[in-house]
């Protein structure tokens, strides 16, 4: 049966960040119920696995996971916590001697590119702006609204009796982009603090408050928050309502009614 694996729910800094002393910080660093690694999830199907981004905690992930290989990734984005592993995945390729498969837009590919110009020796990139499919699931994208830091993309996945979508980095979605969170039986939403005092234009992710706000316009059956910063405490009890729950690092989700 196919299945989802939470590899990493931190913002883009991980979970302790290391100059920082607060409560979540040093819990992360001791007993570790926050600790954090950066966002990523894979997807296992019986036609293999596909993951999602490939962040600098790639090898940890892996390791943690029992994983020795990596075949075929798919980018949201070209920021450092989602990407800034994929040197390492392509060193493991060279030694491997078996190119991975790299899914994106083609403006990520290209950012890809600019930042890491020998990869294509290793890795073959795909332009997925119109969809892929990959083990019976029709994947489609949306770019979606990142605030300060420009632009991301959502990944919806569709069978015919269910449907998910993945978003780690957004914030204050249009009408148009919600449009592609309709319908859903399960949205994973990056939400970085419960509450984020600071002004909208220095942020770029979405607080648990607003998301909350959204769901009640999108209506997803069940929904899991990811990609949490040092604000968010999971030994807190949240005011959340009974389809929404937070994330934790191996968890997995049934990709079935
Ligand atoms: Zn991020
Ligand atoms: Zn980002």
């Amino acid at each position: 049966m196919d299945e989802l694996t939470i590899l990493g729910n931190g913002d883009s800094m991980g979970v302790p960040r290391v100059y920082c002393d607060c409560e979540v910080c040093t819990e992360a660093r001791t007993t570790g119920v926050n600790r954090r690694l950066r966002s990523s999830v894979k997807i296992a199907t019986d036609q293999g696995i596909l993951w999602i981004d490939c962040g600098p905690d790639w090898v940890e992930q892996m390791e943690g996971a029992g994983h020795r290989e990596m075949r075929q990734a798919l980018l949201t984005h070209a920021h450092f916590d989602h990407m800034a592993g994929l040197p390492e995945w392509a060193d493991a390729c060279r030694w491997t001697k078996q190119k991975g498969i790299l899914y994106a837009p083609r403006e990520v590919l290209s950012a890809v590119r600019e930042r890491y110009p020998w990869l294509e020796n290793q890795l073959i990139y795909q332009a997925a702006d119109d969809g892929l499919s990959f083990g019976g699931w029709q994947v489609t994208v949306q770019k979606v609204y990142h605030g300060k830091n420009g632009f991301a993309h959502a990944f919806r996945f569709v069978k015919p009796n269910y449907s998910f979508v993945y978003c780690p980095d957004s914030i204050s979605l249009g009408d148009e982009e919600k449009k592609f969170f309709e319908n859903l039986d399960l949205l994973i939403l990056g939400t970085s603090y419960y509450h984020e005092k600071f002004d909208f234009h220095t942020r770029s992710v979405y607080d648990m408050v607003e998301a909350l706000e959204l769901l009640k316009q999108i209506r997803p059956v069940r929904t899991l928050f990811t990609h949490m910063s040092h604000d968010v405490d999971v030994r807190r009890a949240y005011p959340l309502p009974a389809h929404v729950a937070l994330t934790h690092r191996g968890m997995r989700v049934q990709l079935t009614r």
